[in-house]
């Protein structure tokens, strides 16, 4: 389609002619401003107008003129507008285009006189919009009073998508030079969210279904285009139809029902016809695909309607995977090509995805959602890597390949990071590693506190990666496997035999340490892709955990099977989640017997001792100890689920995570409470929620009488050194006192108190 001198042919429509000067311009040396100042001076020719303007985001969401034919040359880089000023504000503020024949008569327009723009009547102005944000407006201006056609305007939209790689200009060398600050872009940003998994790491940006990089956006052959797209839909189709049948055969309704609403936006004309538009107007395939989702992401931005978020994300995976057809390439998981040091960018993952990358690459995972509690979060911890979450629009203002540092500690994120920033994190990795080396070394000595008390202090497992920890800390054993982490990572139910050789695993690598196997602890936000809990109002509350064992006993059945036939002979320690009546234990109990009596009667050697033992999670149990206690051989608390029940607190929602404070007198004291009922009663008791985590809260659990504290590996070293330097005896009288306070947080005064001991928290 090129003529003679490498131009383009004559008779081809004006965008396409337009499009192939652009990428001449594009492809050319020059700065950025030189650049932009050309494409301008182009656009306003091949579209006849007497003006055309960049004007490009600048931090602030203060939109820069900063390029322009046609306007006082001396207002570029001085006049500025404010997102929503204006009719360019407006254009950007709502990320549409807008024409209009008589500009100066609308109730938005506002006259800036240095530009000396009275003349222009009509206006046409489209936003620059890349990964779904708005980077910039481009405007034309007409002295006559006209009115632009649909064509102009989408020729316009066409360009501005061209313009957009331009403006986010990531290979000009003029990094700097143009900042899109709050709204992403090239310059260092530094990203909040929550911390999920604190540590400190360092990579490259790996964008989980990441879309692809696209390298050229204007087509030589549109006919070719048109061609290669159509080949690339047939594919995605024929793929996704086989995904559905495979996914109907293993008779998963659920799956179904999403994959069919799935296969329907795949085939819808609209979306597909706008594809074929843009590529007719002359963009590669891959560009159309991507503009079409720019404008689409652009529109629904604003809305919150959960509904209409999710069907965006649908077209967002759409788009992804049409990409990758496109490319012939495959997901980011299996491209070979992952750097060295992946920090993974995503918007929501599931623990079977994450384990899909290669560990020894994984350094960091950053979500768009997420919480603490949720299993990809257990997941990265058990692979001891920083994870924050609730980085909103982390995928649109992460680029792939940014350099990024996480800093999990304090739920925050460095894209693009200054070099202050990154000597900063250096100096900070050098002390986790003084410090690492530290622990190293204290896993030889007793977690005793000065005064002679021994803690025992036990991991929090859920994964065969998780048991070589109790080698490198010296943790007397696991107090807590969540045994519903093997259950997540798969797509069918798990059969009794490979339920049992896992757990004879587990139990083999764990030798002489003791394990304390969680039955499944499933629904709320654990969802089992195989096992149909329906969506519930309220997950927390509803069907989840020991309820579904003991509505579904065949499933707890088997569980309690392979753990008997796993142990065989050995020692066999075994919890129930969420119970919240005695009835509900003895019931369960039941079931292990049961179990027990068919292991003896089909001849399999049983457990040479058994200890059966709850979870306290659920405030009911409290007072109904004296009849508990004496049925179980252990308690121990799960602080997470405890501490949402009892501030009736979402322990996920972040608007009130900060709101109730653990280290409270109410919770601290119902737990030495409890303490002295199971001590009194002779139970065991010990904490295995997040709460043990912490060197500053697991020291409060000491002073309210804790004496076994299960935690995540990570934090094994902190813990036992703030543990070794406690006098428990002094500790107890003070945390007594601060359970009779009124205040609502007495973290503060526990601070100060470990800073007037010299115990480090
Ligand atoms: C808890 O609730 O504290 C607990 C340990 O269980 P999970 O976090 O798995 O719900
Ligand atoms: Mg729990």
């Amino acid at each position: 389609m090129r003529g003679a001198q490498g131009g383009p042919a004559p008779g081809i429509s004006p965008s396409r002619r337009l499009l192939a000067r652009l990428r001449d311009v594009m492809a050319g040396s020059g700065t950025i401003q030189s650049r932009l100042d050309k494409i301008v001076k182009l656009i306003a020719a091949e579209m006849v107008a007497e003006v055309c303007s960049c004007y490009v985001m600048r931090p602030g969401d203060v939109l820069e003129l900063f390029a322009t034919i046609g306007l006082n040359p001396e207002a570029v880089h001085r006049t500025r507008l404010r997102v929503g000023e204006g009719l360019v504000g407006e254009i950007a503020l709502t990320a549409r285009p807008l024409a209009i024949a008589n500009a100066p008569s609308h109730p938005n327009f506002a006259y800036r006189p240095e530009t000396g723009e009275d003349p222009y009547q009509s206006l046409v102005g489209v936003p620059i919009l890349r990964g779904g944000k708005v980077r910039g407006v481009l405007v034309i201006q007409n002295a006559k009073r006209r009115n632009y056609s649909e064509e102009e305007v989408e020729t316009l939209q066409t360009i501005a998508m061209v313009v957009a790689e331009l403006v986010a200009g990531r290979d000009t060398g003029e990094q700097g030079q143009i900042a899109t600050g709050s709204t992403g872009g090239i310059l260092p940003t530094r990203l909040g969210g929550l911390t999920i998994n604190p540590g400190l790491a360092q990579g490259l940006a790996v964008l989980h279904q990441s879309q692809l990089t696209i390298r050229q956006m204007v087509a030589d052959d549109p006919n070719e285009e048109l061609a290669r797209f159509n080949a690339a839909v047939d594919t995605m189709h024929a793929s996704l139809d086989q995904l559905l049948e495979t996914t109907a055969a293993s008779g998963v309704e659920e799956g179904r029902d999403i994959l069919e609403t799935y296969l329907m936006f795949a085939r819808d004309r609209g979306w597909l016809g706008r594809i074929h538009e843009a590529i007719n107007a002359g963009l590669t395939a891959e560009a159309a695909v991507q503009r079409v989702q720019n404008d689409m992401r652009a529109r629904m931005a604003h809305l919150t309607d959960p509904y209409i978020r999710e069907r965006l994300y649908d077209f967002d995976d759409l788009t992804n995977r049409l990409l990758l057809h496109l490319s012939g390439k495959v997901s980011a998981a299996d491209s070979g090509t992952l750097p060295d040091d992946v920090v993974l960018v995503a918007r929501s993952i599931g623990p079977a995805e994450l384990l899909d990358y290669d560990r020894r690459r994984l350094r960091a995972l950053i979500l768009e959602d997420g919480s603490a509690t949720s299993h990809v979060a257990i997941v990265a911890r058990a692979l001891d890597i920083p994870v924050v979450g609730r980085v909103s629009e982390a995928m649109s203002l992460i680029e792939p390949l940014d350099p990024v540092i996480v800093d999990g500690d304090h739920g925050q994120v460095f894209v693009r990071p200054a070099e202050d920033i990154q000597e900063l994190f250096q100096q900070n990795v050098e002390l986790r590693a003084r410090r690492r080396q530290e622990y190293a070394e204290l896993a030889r000595l007793p977690p005793e506190s000065r005064d002679g008390v021994r803690i025992s202090l036990n991991i929090n497992a859920g994964l065969l990666v998780d048991i070589p920890h109790l080698e490198s800390t010296g943790a007397d054993g696991v107090g807590l496997f969540r045994t519903e982490i093997p259950f997540m990572v798969r797509t069918n139910f798990p059969d009794v035999a490979s339920q049992t050789e896992f757990y004879a695993k587990v139990l083999d690598h764990a030798g002489e340490r003791p394990v304390h196997f969680r039955t499944l602890d499933v629904g709320g936000d654990k969802k089992l892709p195989y096992l149909d809990a329906q969506d519930q109002e309220n997950p927390a509350l509803g069907w989840r955990a020991i309820r579904i064992g003991l509505d579904r006993p065949a499933m707890l059945r088997a569980q309690l099977r392979a753990l008997i036939r796993a142990a065989a002979g050995r020692e066999l320690r075994v919890m129930f989640p969420m119970v919240a009546s005695v009835a509900e234990f003895d019931a369960a109990r039941r079931l292990l017997d049961m179990e027990l009596e068919r292991a003896r009667r089909d001849g399999f050697p049983l457990p040479r001792d058994l200890r059966v033992g709850v979870m306290l999670e659920v405030p009911a149990l409290l007072w109904q100890l004296p009849q508990l206690l004496p049925r179980i051989d252990f308690l121990s608390v799960g602080s997470n689920d405890l501490a949402q029940y009892l501030f009736a607190a979402d322990r996920g929602n972040p608007k009130v995570a900060r709101r109730y404070d653990p280290l409270s007198p109410p919770m601290l004291n119902m737990l030495r409470t409890l303490v002295r009922d199971c001590d009194a009663a002779g139970v065991p008791v010990s904490l295995c929620g997040e709460m043990a985590s912490r060197p500053l809260e697991a020291m409060a659990l000491v002073g309210v009488g804790f004496r076994s504290l299960s935690m995540t590996p990570g934090a094994f070293g902190a813990v036992k050194t703030m543990i070794r330097r406690l006098e428990v005896g002094p500790l107890a009288r003070y945390v007594d006192t601060l359970c009779g306070s009124a205040e609502a947080s007495v973290r503060e005064r526990l601070k100060f108190y470990a800073m007037d001991h010299g115990v480090p928290v």
